[in-house]
């Protein structure tokens, strides 16, 4: 599989340290308000993806942190701990948040049909690894106290900026309009491992460490965590494309420090979902949630077939009119699919599937083109096979594209089979109802037996008793005169 790397900026060959076993890490949601759909559509990609590299036979096992501490209202190292914030607003504890937008985060993931990575670990669980971490760090000489903080040097390094040739501007992160600069930080590009001289008296959730009572910054939670379940070799890293910088980096910029070789080899990046007013987050202005996309109507599972419509190199943008054209296209994708179950199977032919799954592979071979797989999925309805192939080709491909349109079509058929099934017991129950039905039987096999007088004496006699039939290409249909 070729994937894109945003390490290198090129798209390679996905080759795993292991041959057959893939470690993946993602970075897991900040838990202080509820995951938006913008959120969502990085988690969607990469489930896509996770199950993509299963689907080609590679044993995964995936690693999401929780962060439940530590990440600033900045993604550097300003502003207030988001998870205060989201206490302070609710008026509840930290825990409490924690647990709530955890809980609501896995709902999320359960009605988008993402699966839950094999472990997931708050970082208030890993303290112990952080600390051990950081004092490594400083006896390499690659952290130092200043100001009761405990910071990485980006100095020691020979490479900082890894993704993207960042200018001397960008070292100016930690220092946005009306927010103070850190005057411990020996180089502006530094970031805080370890707080203990909180700028915020009321940090509600604080641990003993060799450098005082405080607690640990956002970036090496993921480099601990990681590597706590993965070891010192990870395959696999993925993100919103947000985290590239700082977060990223300075994941690289401490794991590397600690382990003294690479690290990671791929940097998968999911670009950002957007609204027409610019890209949504969870700490500006309103958001929209699956939720609110479920009030209004919308199955969340078109909002997942929405996100594969287009590549997750590029940005999306949402809105109602985007999603409810999604919306008709997914509907008209089961409503065919339904059709087939109506049709006579066949058997599976295997050198028909093998040709359909081809153009699959090659769709999600190439840097995940989730869009032309898609498109690989009108091609199956359109080949020239028989429905059981059909179906076992669409079925394939769910697993990993998880639509739910075998479930969405099979439902259409057991109600319209239903239905069939109420008619035919009314008919049982009423003898004009029944009689009408034998005729139209006898029609059909005279029809059949190209027996043309005998049918038109049949409607006539039909017509008589005030029944008028209709011949549709779901059989023939009747109708009593007013
Ligand atoms: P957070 O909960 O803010 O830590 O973010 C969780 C994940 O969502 C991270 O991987 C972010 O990079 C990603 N993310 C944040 N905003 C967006 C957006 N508008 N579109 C896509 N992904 C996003
Ligand atoms: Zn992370």
């Amino acid at each position: 599989m070729l994937i894109y790397n945003s390490l290198t900026r090129k798209r390679e060959e996905f080759v795993p340290n292991v041959a057959g076993k893939v470690s993946m890490y993602t970075c897991g949601p900040t838990v202080y308000h509820y995951a938006h759909i913008g959120n969502l559509r990085s988690y969607i990609m990469e489930d896509v993806l996770e199950k993509y590299l299963r689907y080609t036979g590679l044993d995964v096992t995936r690693v999401m942190n929780i962060t439940d501490v530590g990440h600033l209202s900045s993604d550097a190292d300003t502003g207030e701990d988001k998870m205060l914030k989201g206490a302070r607003r609710e008026n509840k504890t930290v825990l409490q948040i924690a647990k709530f937008y955890t809980d609501a985060f896995f709902e999320d993931c359960k009605k988008l049909n993402i699966k839950t990575p094999e472990v997931v670990a708050p970082a208030t669980t890993c303290i112990d690894e952080f600390i051990k971490t950081i004092e490594a760090l400083i006896e390499k000489d690659y952290a130092y106290e200043a100001g009761g903080n405990i910071y990485f040097d980006t100095s020691k390094l020979s490479q900082y900026y890894v993704f993207n040739d960042f200018k001397e501007e960008d070292l100016e992160v930690g220092v946005r309009e009306g927010v103070e600069e850190d005057t411990n930080k020996r180089n502006k590009a530094d970031f805080v491992l370890w707080f203990t001289k909180s700028k915020f008296d009321d940090q509600e959730l604080k641990w003993d460490s060799p450098w005082g009572i405080g607690y640990p910054g956002w970036h090496i939670e993921c480099s601990c965590i990681s590597m706590k379940y993965l070891g010192e070799y990870l395959d696999l890293h993925c993100g919103g494309i947000d985290n590239a910088f700082p977060h990223h980096t300075n994941e690289i910029a401490q794991s590397e420090a600690f382990v003294g070789h690479k690290w990671c080899n791929y940097w998968f990046h999911v670009h950002h979902l957007n609204t027409n007013s610019g890209k949504m987050s969870k700490s500006s202005g309103e958001f929209l949630t699956v939720s609110l996309l479920e009030s209004k109507g919308y199955d969340p599972l078109v909002y997942r077939f929405f996100c594969l419509q287009s590549h997750y190199r590029k940005s999306l943008v949402f809105s109602y009119e985007n999603l409810d054209n999604a919306v008709i296209a997914y509907n008209k994708l089961v409503a065919k699919i339904a059709a087939l179950y109506k049709e006579e199977q066949g058997e599976i032919d295997a050198e028909a599937l093998a040709a359909l799954k081809a153009r699959f592979s090659a769709a999600m071979d190439n840097d995940l083109n989730t869009s032309l797989a898609i498109t690989a999925l009108y091609d199956v309805l359109k080949a020239k096979t028989n429905a059981a192939t059909k179906l076992a080709a669409l079925a394939d491909f769910d697993r990993v594209l998880c639509v739910g349109l075998i479930d969405a079509a099979q439902k259409i058929f057991d109600a319209e089979k239903r239905a069939a099934e109420a008619e035919a017991e009314a008919a049982a129950n009423d003898p004009f109802v029944a009689y009408v039905q034998d005729m139209i039987a006898q029609r059909a096999a005279a029809k059949k037996a190209k027996d043309f007088a005998r049918a038109d004496a049949i409607r006539a006699e039909l017509l008589e008793k005030g029944v008028t039939l209709t011949d549709t290409s779901q059989g023939t249909k009747w109708s009593l005169a007013e």
